[in-house]
């Protein structure tokens, strides 16, 4: 069989390179490619939204793009080789890391739900701030968008509340944030007892909620955001973070927003803190005790940074947990 393999392989290395153009006929520019450039009609990707129901009420899940960067440094508390070898385990690669975004989006009774607000444009990468496209693509109307619940004011959560030159994306919808959180990046004597890589959240902050005022409500861990969606606080990923538990017919899911990043890298080491946790140590003991529950619940769970289309179940498996990304025959 080895003899048939090799002279496969060769056959294909020979088809390939004789298919490669010259240099001279390649697309200018193509040698200094290390950036990822703008979707064309040659690299864009398909409409990125998947749908499937919660009891009555529909969810829909909308990708927002993704950006890369350097694996070294992302985990704070394990050796980059570590974290490299599970990497390795999920196919993923070894010096960079993709980290995608996606939001929620729940259709009520009372109008279309989102939880997040994405990037849109201000993430600095050509390869984010598809949401808008992907939204309509999906049939969802940014102005008929009742209400905006945030998990916590990180960038990537809260910077597509508004345009480039301030204008309210989601122009009808009332904003529902945790308190906690609100409490504690709308405090400006909280600046220098942050971490000093959060510390940019405070001016973001105030720059993406400031054409929201006088929409804006605070609430409090178990409360109802909306009937059926109630606030779960998961503090620690920022002093506020907080998941959502959505029930419709006695049917549930979870949104579980940044409980992890990766869910490949960090279900199975839930004790591994990243470079973004603003108190790691509390960050890993909720995210461990959200990942038990909703494994031993069996609930299904959509998440901010899983890949799309960012939904499907938890297990445990051996001193962690496996992400189980939902089958295709829950799309509806
Ligand atoms: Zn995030």
């Amino acid at each position: 069989m080895s003899t048939d393999r090799r002279t496969l392989f060769a056959g294909s290395a020979t088809i390939a390179a004789a298919l490669a153009l010259p240099a001279i006929l390649r697309p200018a520019g193509a040698q200094q490619a290390a950036a990822p450039a703008a979707p064309t009609a040659t690299n864009a990707q398909a409409p990125g939204f998947y749908r499937f129901k919660v009891g009555g009420l529909t969810v829909t899940t909308v990708h927002d793009g993704f950006v890369r960067r350097p694996v070294a440094g992302f985990v704070r508390n394990a050796p980059l080789a570590e974290v490299q070898a599970v990497l390795a385990s999920n196919f993923m690669a070894a010096d960079t890391l993709t980290v995608p975004f996606t939001m929620t989006f729940v259709t009520t009774p009372a109008g279309i739900v989102a939880f997040d607000a994405g990037n849109a444009t201000q993430a600095g990468a050509a390869t984010n701030g598809q949401a808008a496209a992907n939204m309509r693509a999906a049939g969802i109307d940014p102005t008929r968008v009742v209400a905006v619940i945030f998990s916590h004011f990180h960038g990537d959560h809260i910077s597509g509340l508004t345009s480039a030159d301030g204008q309210r994306l989601f122009p009808n919808a009332e904003l529902i944030v945790p308190a906690t959180e609100w409490a504690w990046w709308t405090e400006d004597g909280n600046l220098t007892r942050s971490p000093e890589g959060q510390r940019p959240n405070f001016a973001n902050t105030k720059t993406r909620f400031a054409p929201y005022q006088g929409r804006i409500r605070q609430i409090a861990d178990g409360a109802e955001a909306v009937p059926g969606i109630r606030a779960m606080a998961a503090y620690g990923h920022t002093p506020g973070h907080t998941m959502y538990h959505i029930a419709d017919g006695g049917e549930q899911m979870v949104y579980l927003a940044d409980i992890t990043n990766r869910p490949e890298l960090m279900a199975p080491k839930p004790e591994w803190q990243i470079v973004f946790d603003f108190d790691g140590d509390m960050a890993a003991a909720v995210r461990r005790r959200t990942l038990d529950r909703v494994a031993t619940d069996r609930m299904r769970v959509t998440g901010y940074h899983f890949p799309f289309p960012s939904n499907g179940y938890f297990i445990k498996d051996g001193a962690g947990y496996r992400f189980v990304p939902a089958d295709w025959s829950s799309a509806i």
